[in-house]
């Protein structure tokens, strides 16, 4: 079946990245599902997959209703609106990796703290300061993140995200993920565990630059 080879050679490509750099990480597959259907998830969860990506707040509440017998584990990836927060923590999704603003930060703590929840957040970096891109500047995201951290106690900060640089130019994608993993290390003293970088087109290279979180969607669901 296609979708399970394209799942056993992501996992192929993954380990050998992963082994030629640092045989101790674990690194976690997230299938980002957000040009796939419920059916092609499905035939992906029974290929043993079980974490799932989408960065729409309206396809993450229909995929995952229709979904809602199985055990999968909802990652929201796209930039939230904080007219889509209520929406959003009612799905109760696993992680948001997208956290990308103070504003962001201090409405979704206002609404976790009133509904006595609280949520999992990746707070994203914007490293190679693309405008078309949401995320803290890199010269901001460490202080932002301890500040998250003081005060916005439901706001649960697990590590960093990142998209690499947009463009062909393995260097400049490569120093965009260096940037990222730079900031990454400093907050691992802060209890930072995820540092979510990689996708189909540069995921050996996030790997290679510290990666240990994945998120693939074409490669995956070809
Ligand atoms: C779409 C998307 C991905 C997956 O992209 P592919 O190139 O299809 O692997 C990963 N991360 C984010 C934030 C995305 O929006």
């Amino acid at each position: 079946m296609q979708l399970e080879q394209n799942l056993i050679d992501a996992i192929e490509r993954i380990e050998k990245a992963r082994i030629s750099v640092d045989r101790h990480r674990i690194i976690k597959l997230v299938a980002v599902s957000k040009y796939s259907s419920s059916e092609e998830i499905k035939a992906l969860y029974q290929c043993g997959q079980r974490a799932f990506g989408e960065n729409k707040v309206q396809d993450l509440q229909t995929k995952s209703i229709s979904l809602d017998s199985l055990p999968l584990e909802w990652h929201f990836i796209g930039t939230l609106q904080t007219n889509k927060i209520n929406a959003l923590l009612k799905i109760k999704p696993f992680m948001l990796q997208s956290l990308h603003s103070l504003e962001l930060a201090q409405e979704l703590q206002k609404r976790l703290q009133k509904e006595n929840l609280s949520l999992n957040t990746l707070l994203q970096v914007n490293s190679a300061k693309e405008e078309s891109k949401s995320g803290f500047a890199p010269e901001v995201a460490y202080e932002s993140y301890l500040k998250i951290k003081e005060e916005c106690p439901n706001i649960k900060l697990c590590g960093l995200m990142s998209i690499g640089a947009h463009t062909q130019d393995l260097k400049v994608i490569q120093k965009s993920f260096e940037c990222t993993r730079n900031i990454y290390e400093k907050l691992q003293k802060e209890g930072a565990q995820i540092l979510s970088m990689g996708m189909s087109s540069d995921f050996t290279l996030a790997i290679e630059c510290g990666s240990n979180l994945v998120r693939l969607g074409s490669t995956l669901f070809k």
